[in-house]
């Protein structure tokens, strides 16, 4: 034997098995990657990133890298700042994404983009958002919408055949007040199908019960699951949920288990056999499930359903890892309101274009204005983000304005963007796909 070189004892045990500390694991870092999980984890993120490649080569694109020390370019988080040596006071900020320059690129006359560029973006830590991460991006002139969801749309099936998955089938479209009107959520996980209902109508008129007569009078509404299966759940599971829903500013959730030996439910006493029964029928609930029912805001109701939807799935071993769900979410709003700066502000990016036929109320009506702007979203995380966007000078300077930007500020900080839509800007749009999200779904 020829020795290559001595081996301390191992502080980690290095097998799939064994999970030590997180903490232990970052330090001996070396050690923890000679796992064979890390090892096809890398693999895998390789083979990833070779697809996206082959793929966007065999439609004609061009992979262009864009600066890193560049002008801040916007994305809604901080930027990460880094001092001039040769200007003294002044600062470059790393890119939050490559927007500005893909647009650019787009009046360049260079149709056809995309990059595995990595990002920057200064926000508090979440399990799916990194300071540092890498994003499948591209842009593409002459386009509308669905040219990008299509393209998109062609990157998964041919990833997914290359990797021996099976491939998804259409990816399905719904609206954003869709989503959150049916799942509480613009990131809807349809491993689950529980569809929140409204019953606001089935209930209807005095009932006597106070929480839903007060709610209804008050223009609220009333909204339930049906979650099959399930009537037999506890008073301690019910408080479980109950918990959750309190967490989402939702004071009550009431249960009616509709039972082999009739139903049960506090509520029976105020409605009456009869109409329990309907609302049980209407909402497609059978002998053996739970009906779970809520009033509050129709929006706030929405999401804290969503809250108990996702729970009761992950407690019901409902989100099963080997089955991939798409969903584009379309039509999202264009500003939201930010309440601390108490303005508003872009729910995408201030270069995305609002809808055609929203655009007459940009100013008199802002936050109704629906945005040209799409999510990809996979077993209900946001896979990818992208929108049409503008490319009118007059257009862009509006919406800059309308998040408080004056003219003067919109040229400075974006002056080339805008003077480069006066020399004929073509039409364009683009996504960009979270590479390290989809990978660690994938894996
Ligand atoms: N720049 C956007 C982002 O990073 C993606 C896009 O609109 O293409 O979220």
């Amino acid at each position: 034997l020829h020795i290559l070189n001595p081996c301390k004892t191992l502080p980690i045990h290095i097998s799939d098995e064994q999970a030590p500390d997180e903490g232990l694991r970052m330090q001996y870092r070396y050690l923890d990657l000679r796992k064979p999980r890390l090892v096809r984890n890398i693999a895998l993120r390789h083979k990833v990133t070779k697809a996206v490649r082959d793929y966007f080569d065999s439609q004609g694109f061009y992979e262009i890298e864009t600066p890193i020390l560049t002008a801040s370019t916007p994305e809604g988080a901080r930027d990460y700042l880094v001092p001039s040596r040769v200007n003294p006071g002044k600062f470059y900020a790393l890119p939050q994404s490559p927007q500005l320059y893909k647009q650019i690129l787009m009046v360049g006359g260079l149709d056809r983009y995309f990059q595995i560029a990595r990002c920057f973006r200064d926000e508090d830590l979440r399990a799916d958002r990194q300071p540092e991460f890498t994003q499948i991006d591209m842009e593409m002139s002459f386009v509308e919408r669905d040219d990008v969801l299509t393209m998109v749309e062609g990157l998964v099936h041919s990833l997914f055949a290359k990797l021996q998955l099976p491939v998804p089938a259409a990816i399905p479209r719904i609206s954003y007040s869709e989503a959150i009107e049916k799942y509480g959520s613009d990131k809807p996980d349809l491993r689950v199908d529980m569809v929140i209902q409204d019953v606001s109508d089935l209930i209807g008129g005095q009932t006597g019960f106070g929480a839903f007569d007060q709610a209804l009078a008050e223009g609220m509404r009333i909204k339930g699951l049906v979650v099959k299966g399930q009537a037999h759940i506890t008073r301690k599971e019910q408080d479980h949920y109950k918990s959750i829903a309190q967490g989402a500013n939702l004071p009550g959730l009431f249960f009616i288990a509709h039972t082999p030996e009739g139903y049960k439910s506090s509520l029976l006493k105020f409605l009456g056999e009869e109409k329990i029964a309907h609302i049980c029928q209407q909402m497609g609930a059978e002998s053996g499930d739970l009906v779970i029912l809520a009033a509050a805001p129709s929006k706030d109701l929405s999401v804290a359903l969503g809250k108990v939807r996702l729970e009761l799935a992950q407690h019901l071993n409902l989100l099963d890892p080997q089955r991939y769900e798409f969903l584009w979410v379309i039509d999202f709003p264009m500003f939201s309101w930010n309440e601390e700066e108490n303005r508003l502000e872009a729910e995408h990016h201030p270069f995305t274009s609002p809808l055609p036929s929203d655009l007459e109320r940009l100013e008199s009506d802002p936050l109704s204005v629906r945005a040209a702007a799409y999510d990809l979203v996979l077993n209900g995380s946001e896979l990818a983000s992208g929108s049409v966007r503008i490319h009118q000078r007059d257009l862009q300077a509006r919406v800059l304005k309308c998040i408080g930007l004056s003219l003067e500020e919109a040229e400075t900080k974006f002056g080339f963007l805008l003077n480069a839509f006066g020399y004929g800007a073509p039409p364009h749009a683009g996504i960009a796909l979270g590479l390290d999200r989809l990978v660690a779904i994938l894996a």
